[in-house]
């Protein structure tokens, strides 16, 4: 069995790369019968609205919505995150088809635009526990979501101390909301809530595959299925090195 990456759009590639250095062979995941043969799902950064035409137009939604319910791991990154929230605040106009399943109101763009892009080193004192290395681990921002709201059952694993000039007064968050993250200043960025994982960042752009491993332990402690491993000098060679790790934003 593999690990599925939905592949409509946006960094499908990164995270089937990223899964390689870890000697994991994930394959992509385009039609709703491909969702039967692995045992897990990535669902990639992009732009959530265009990746949700594009599973709507491939009929995903209804399996995509099975697969969270029937408890095997699904981890969102970035756009991925919006598509697994049970609800998202500042969609276009019209809104969009969501997956569900973890409980959380998230703001889709809420760290701004393109341009408003940024890195930045942020300590996760759980998955320095799971995966060890260095206490803090590079997170990469690209049109950001963040969470503004957690359900009971959802663990944070990470949040982001907002400096106020980010603080994005979007008019589908409430008054009593936008007061309580000028008091706070501070957004959730990662969490974890049964078989769903989900980040506003993009580890797939970093060399540090440690999310990638914490995702796998995820998948080992959801089942006994064993895993298609591939050697990690299998294939295009390119693929296994570590890639040039430079900041993207700075
Ligand atoms: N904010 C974007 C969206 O709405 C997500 C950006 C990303 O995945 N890098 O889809």
């Amino acid at each position: 069995m593999s690990i599925g990456v939905l592949a409509l759009q946006g960094s499908f590639n990164e995270h089937l790369a990223a899964l390689r250095r870890i000697g994991v062979k994930g394959v992509e995941i385009r039609k709703p019968e491909q969702l039967q043969h692995v045992i897990a799902l990535i669902i990639p950064g992009g732009e959530s609205t265009t990746m949700a035409k594009l599973a709507e137009c491939h009929n995903l939604f209804p399996a995509l919505r099975d697969f969270v319910k029937t408890g095997k791991p699904v981890w969102g990154t970035c756009a991925g995150l919006i598509f697994l929230a049970n609800k998202a605040v500042g969609q276009k106009s019209g809104g969009q088809d969501l997956v569900g399943g973890l409980d959380c109101t998230v703001h889709r763009n809420f760290f701004g635009s393109q341009l408003q892009s940024f890195e930045t080193e942020l300590s996760v004192p759980e998955l320095v526990a799971k995966e060890g290395g260095p206490a803090t681990f590079r997170c990469v921002f690209i049109r950001a979501p963040a969470i503004l709201k957690a359900g009971p059952d959802v663990e944070v694993l990470a949040d982001y101390p907002v400096p106020l000039e980010k603080l994005i007064c979007s008019k589908s968050v409430d008054e009593s909301q936008e007061e309580k993250l000028r008091s706070e200043e501070k957004v959730i960025i990662a969490v974890k809530q049964g078989n769903l994982l989900a980040t506003a960042f993009h580890p797939e752009l970093t060399a540090d595959t440690r999310w990638h491993s914490f995702f796998l332990k995820m998948v080992g402690e959801a089942g006994d299925q064993k895993l298609n491993c591939i050697s990690t000098t299998e294939g295009d060679l390119s693929d296994h090195q570590t890639p040039n790790d430079l900041p993207i934003f700075q």
